[in-house]
């Protein structure tokens, strides 16, 4: 079967169900195609920090109801050494605030709310392929019921994440990669007992980084760095909580309850950006076109900024031609991609243990950390980028 739409999106993910609402709000037409089942695509426990770029366009669609009913306002958070708390205010500092919200929870009322307002996402889509994309007549195929299938569009959005399709699409020679790898991975643990603390603590102590957060007043999100050789069998359950109790009681306010893991996973740190977002009828958003580390919470909201950016250039480009917006939404993202890529950057060298650093490097990181707490300067620098820099 042929079908015909103005966009088609690939990935169903965040950046995906986000640009497919935000075109159908407003009356362009548009398909989403993933791979996956609606339950592999919320089972993936991820980022839970919305800047306001993320919650300003779920306020847009008003597909906000949840996140203002159960999203928690934090006014701040916290880098800590084995035994110093420095609180950054970022409400003081910057007038501004961020939301705790699962990553899953914003991709489920985006996919509930999908049916109701005519936007079509075709699920467990097989070998997802484009074509074309350097012609005026893009087109996907995809396999699904034993049977290959066809979109045709005026354009195609990859939102496919890292491991898409989309970005591989495109030609090596049309492109330039960023990339840095960290020697190391982050173990996390979602567990339903409340937070050890009220805000998030990044802690960088002798035994190496950690992380305290949350998804919600009853459910904690914790993490801790390893080396990238670790497996989940090298951390059976009691042993990742007696390392979270060593590092978080002496910094928190309530101690850390344990709890039967609802996931546990360990992600591979790295910093990528791919230096084109757009290959004649081709756009990419989100992760299928750069990787921060988590060290920060930039990755889901980047994703938010590159959807904000396109969709308002294809918006603009089918009520008026205008073919200039679509011309600058890859300068227009990587601007401030690369901001989010340096702060996220900063924080994962300002409070991981590196192995290749000696006493020399632990002396600047505990130098850099006693200058956060005395600097409003400083600590401003990072509120800020911490609340996301403007679009
Ligand atoms: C452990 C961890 C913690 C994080 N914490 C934070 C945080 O606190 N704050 C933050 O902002 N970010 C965080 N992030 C990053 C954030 O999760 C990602 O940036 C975000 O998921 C990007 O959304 P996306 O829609 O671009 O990509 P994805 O979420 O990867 O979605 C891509 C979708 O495309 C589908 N797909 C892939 N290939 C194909 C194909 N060939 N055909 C069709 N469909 C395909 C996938 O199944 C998936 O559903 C974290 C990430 C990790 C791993």
């Amino acid at each position: 079967m042929e079908i015909k739409t103005q966009v088609a999106i690939v990935g169903a993910g965040p950046s995906g169900l986000l640009l497919g609402h935000l075109l159908c709000a407003a009356g362009i037409g548009c398909i989403v195609v993933e791979r996956q089942s609606p339950d592999h695509v919320l089972g993936r426990i991820r980022a839970g920090v919305l800047e306001t770029v993320t919650t300003d366009l779920m306020r847009e669609l008003g597909i906000d109801q949840r996140l203002n009913a159960e999203g928690m306002v934090e006014g701040g958070f916290n880098l800590a050494t084995h035994d110093d708390v420095i609180r950054i205010d970022i409400e003081a500092l910057t007038g501004r605030h961020v939301i705790v919200y699962g990553q899953t929870e914003i991709t489920r009322d985006l996919m509930e709310a999908a049916p109701d307002r005519g936007l079509a996402v075709i699920y467990e889509a097989a070998n997802v392929a484009l074509h074309g994309i350097e012609s005026r007549h893009p087109w996907v195929t995809y396999e699904k019921g034993g049977k290959v299938e066809r979109i045709d569009a005026g354009f195609i959005v990859g939102c496919d994440g890292f491991h898409g399709a989309a970005r591989r699409a495109i030609p090596a020679g049309a492109a330039r990669e960023f990339e840095r790898i960290y020697p190391f991975g982050w173990l996390g643990i979602l567990a339903d007992v409340p937070p050890c603390h009220p805000e998030l603590i990044y802690a960088n102590g002798d035994r190496g980084f950690a992380l305290a957060s949350m998804r919600s007043p009853t459910r904690s999100r914790y993490y801790i760095q390893v080396p990238l050789t670790d497996t989940l069998d090298d951390w059976p359950e009691e042993r990742l909580w007696d390392e979270l109790e060593m590092r978080f009681n002496p910094l928190s306010e309530h101690g850390v309850t344990r709890g039967p893991a609802l996931e546990m996973s360990i992600a591979p740190l790295r910093s990528y950006v791919f230096e084109t977002m757009r290959h004649g009828r081709l756009f990419l958003a989100g992760d299928a076109a750069h990787i921060v580390p988590p060290t920060g919470a930039k990755g889901l909201n980047l994703a938010a900024s590159d959807v904000a950016y396109l969709s308002e250039a294809l918006i603009g480009y089918f009520r008026t031609g205008d073919e200039v917006a679509l011309d600058n939404y890859t300068p227009r993202a990587l601007a401030r991609i690369w901001k989010a890529e340096r702060f996220s950057w900063f924080l994962t060298k300002l409070m991981h243990r590196f192995p290749e650093d000696g006493a020399f490097e632990h002396r600047m990181q505990t130098a850099e950390l006693e200058y956060v707490a005395s600097s409003r300067a400083m600590q401003t620098a990072i509120a800020e980028n911490y609340v996301g820099l403007p679009l």
